[in-house]
């Protein structure tokens, strides 16, 4: 249930002027390899919980027939394959471009989310159908059985009598020590967090809150199916309202993962983190050579952790290419210093009077009509050419592997 869970992350987030990322949790804490840090030992602590209460909650929900039990359970699985997910790709992510991928590997996490998010929605469709199927059992116990006859649905052992039904009260047990142990780890992340002033941490922190909300529903289902007489209907109504929220969870992240696939431009507040830095290293460049250079565009799109920045600058239309250089070495190496995740930054000079759409203009123009013929025309001479230069540099690439 990660969406609810997420908002709440980014909220914090930005509250604490941070944006991170929509679908998935900063990992900072959880790759590191420093094991004697507070907040590296409280994130593995908090993959290790995932984990145990992923198999005790399971495997109670299947014993002790509680919906709402499993449905927490797959939470917590979809939780832990996240983590898992997370150390799996982000090594890659943070690999340095070569030759083949010259934007980097960051897509590999993009990808790496799109699966886990694919999971967690499969996961919430199939929980939330199995508490269906058997909020119907117990609605309407004799259509159900009608039903089974034909093959229309699973022939479920629960349908012999509503008062067998129920979950046990063992399952109650497990729901309240999951609240407590995410209780637990919610206020010691969230202390650590305070020490270090971290908004990822106090991020993690609040998502142990929500996952123990979700316990809690999982508690109060089956505590009421239990106490209250024929309410044995309680308990696969919370496995559906926490299926329901790891659907909705699914689908945010499916959606933020597609979108960061497709090249979408960063969110607005890292935009202008990325503005604000590099307008302060050419407020101090501008006062101490009297020049006058500005940023004139921001934009960027998201690669896994990295962020690909390009920055417009316009300086004064004489400028030599030494120049622009060094302009262009401050405020990259600004920008990288001040704001947290920028991985590239491309900067390109316009003359400070120029008029032209920002960066619009680096894309080629369909002549009219043209933009209707997928192939560009070109004759005979020009594709013996392009075929001619394919080859060398092929040749090149080659030569350069054997000079390595
Ligand atoms: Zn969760």
């Amino acid at each position: 249930m990660s969406t609810t869970e997420t908002q709440t992350r980014t909220h914090v987030g930005h509250a604490h002027g941070h944006g991170h990322g929509h679908h998935h949790h900063d990992n900072t804490y959880l790759v590191s390899k420093n094991k004697n840090d507070a907040g590296v030992r409280i994130t593995r602590i908090g993959l290790f919980v995932n984990l145990g209460m992923a198999i005790g909650k399971g495997a109670g929900g299947y014993f002790f027939h509680s919906q709402a039990l499993v449905a927490d359970a797959v939470h917590s699985l979809t939780d832990l394959v996240s983590d898992i997910m997370t150390l799996a790709t982000v090594s890659w992510s943070l690999k340095p471009p070569s030759e083949r991928f010259p934007s980097g590997y960051g897509k590999v996490e993009s990808l790496g989310s799109l699966g886990v998010s694919g999971i967690l929605l499969g996961g919430g469709v199939m929980m939330g159908w199995a508490a269906l199927i058997a909020l119907a059992q117990h609605i309407f116990p004799e259509a159900m059985e009608i039903a089974a006859q034909w093959g229309l649905m699973p022939h479920s052992h629960h349908h012999h009598g509503v008062g067998e039904m129920g979950p046990s009260i063992h399952a109650a047990w497990l729901a309240g020590g999951s609240i407590l142990i995410k209780e637990w780890l919610y206020r010691a992340t969230l202390k650590v967090a305070n020490e270090r002033k971290s908004s990822v941490l106090a991020s993690n922190a609040y998502h142990h809150r929500v996952d123990s909300l979700t316990a809690f529903v999982a508690l109060l289902m089956i505590a009421g199916s239990n106490v209250l007489t024929n309410a044995s209907w309680m308990d696969p109504v919370g496995g559906l309202v926490i299926s329901l929220m790891v659907i909705q969870a699914g689908l945010g992240n499916t959606k933020a993962a597609l979108y960061e696939l497709a090249d979408v431009g960063v969110e607005e507040e890292m935009r202008q983190n990325v503005q604000q830095a590099a307008t302060k290293a050419l407020a101090d460049f501008n006062s101490s050579s009297a020049s006058d250079v500005q940023v004139r565009h921001v934009q960027g799109i998201k690669s896994g952790q990295n962020y690909l920045m390009d920055i417009e600058l316009g300086a004064p239309a004489s400028w030599t290419i030494e120049q622009t250089r060094g302009v262009e070495s401050l405020v990259r190496e600004r920008v990288g210093a001040k704001v947290r995740g920028v991985k590239k930054v491309r900067v390109r000079f316009v003359a400070n009077t120029s008029d032209q759409p920002d960066f619009m203009d680096e894309f080629i123009q369909a002549k009219d009509g043209s933009s209707l013929s997928p192939e560009p025309e070109v004759d005979q001479d020009h594709q013996e050419h392009d075929h001619n230069h394919s080859h060398g540099s092929k040749d090149a690439e080659k030569s350069a592997k054997k000079r390595r």
